[in-house]
């Protein structure tokens, strides 16, 4: 086992503290200071809460360690905004470390081949792929007012899921991604030039956090705007939670007669037929929440 102070200047870690060291795996986190809140650019030292992450990093001597890194986030007492403190060991969405991907690049300029790369960096061969082909020229990218995101099945290249970026007021593609990875559409987008990205007011997209946070860090000036197909999405799934719940009490014959008609629980009222309506007020009569439920979704 290394002694605290080697491990610290042999792993390129200075400025960060070793909490624990076992076998290879190292715990560090950086010392409390004072950070500027990035959104009002007051300075705070309060603390919101720490995540550990596993953070791939140099080997050393024909031995890889694995980093747990304690990544503090702090809260801005004035705007509420809660974000991570900097370190130099990694970057945004990233879990290999910043010295590693430098190694990768430095042997790839070498002319080593992928596999030796793999072999000597201990990472697997798709892993190093991806690194040398992140390094890509910044491009311009004329993104418009609003733009959307969303995921698809795909199958291309490896990967089962794309995101595609579309501009939803001229219903055109402005790009696909060639996968769902975080890391990767992030250095997809971030690649782009600020200036360009500062342009783009609105993203339209799910309601899933990976992507909230890639595009509200790619796109500083835009506003977040859940896409209405998921989030009709989520009334239909509350609502039919309760109707399997309500479904549990009923007879047999009920359940099969409740499970089949269910489209007409989860259709718009006013576009029902006369004689679905009727089976409709017959349904609701049955269970008093599912009545709440349905009347929510409705309303909603
Ligand atoms: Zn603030």
């Amino acid at each position: 086992m290394l002694k605290e102070n080697y491990t610290i200047e042999l792993l390129n870690l200075k400025g960060f503290n070793v909490i624990r060291t076992a076998g290879n795996v190292i715990t560090i986190c950086l010392p409390v200071k004072p950070h500027i809140c990035p959104q009002c650019k007051n300075e705070t030292k309060k603390i919101h809460d720490y995540r550990l992450q596993k953070v791939k990093h140099l080997p050393v001597a024909h031995t890889s360690y694995t980093i747990l890194i304690k990544k503090r986030r702090y809260r801005c007492p004035h705007c509420n905004k809660r974000f991570y403190e900097k370190n130099s060991l990694l970057s945004k969405y990233k879990s290999i470390s910043t010295d590693l991907r430098k190694s990768v690049l430095y042997y790839a300029s070498k002319l080593f081949n992928t596999k030796q790369i793999a072999d000597i960096c201990n990472l697997s061969y798709s892993t190093v792929v991806r690194i040398i082909d992140s390094i890509v020229i910044p491009k311009s990218t004329v993104f418009p007012d609003v733009i959307s995101i969303d995921e698809f099945k795909g199958n291309t290249g490896g990967y089962k899921f794309q995101c595609v970026l579309t501009d939803p007021i001229k219903k055109k593609i402005i790009e696909v991604l060639p996968n769902k990875n975080s890391e990767d559409i992030y250095g997809h987008l971030a690649n782009n030039d600020i200036k360009d990205r500062l342009k783009v007011n609105y993203v339209i997209m799910d309601m899933s956090n990976q992507f909230r946070s890639i595009m509200t860090n790619c796109f500083p000036n835009a506003k977040v705007i859940a896409d209405k197909f998921h989030v009709l999405k989520l009334a239909n799934w509350a609502m039919e939670h309760i109707r399997k719940q309500e479904q549990k009490r009923f007879t047999d014959t009920r359940r099969r007669y409740f499970k089949k008609s269910r489209f007409i629980l989860l259709k718009r009222r006013h576009m029902l037929k006369k004689n679905k309506k009727t089976q409709l007020s017959q349904m609701l009569s049955i269970s008093t929440l599912l009545k709440k439920a349905y009347i929510l979704k409705e309303l909603f």
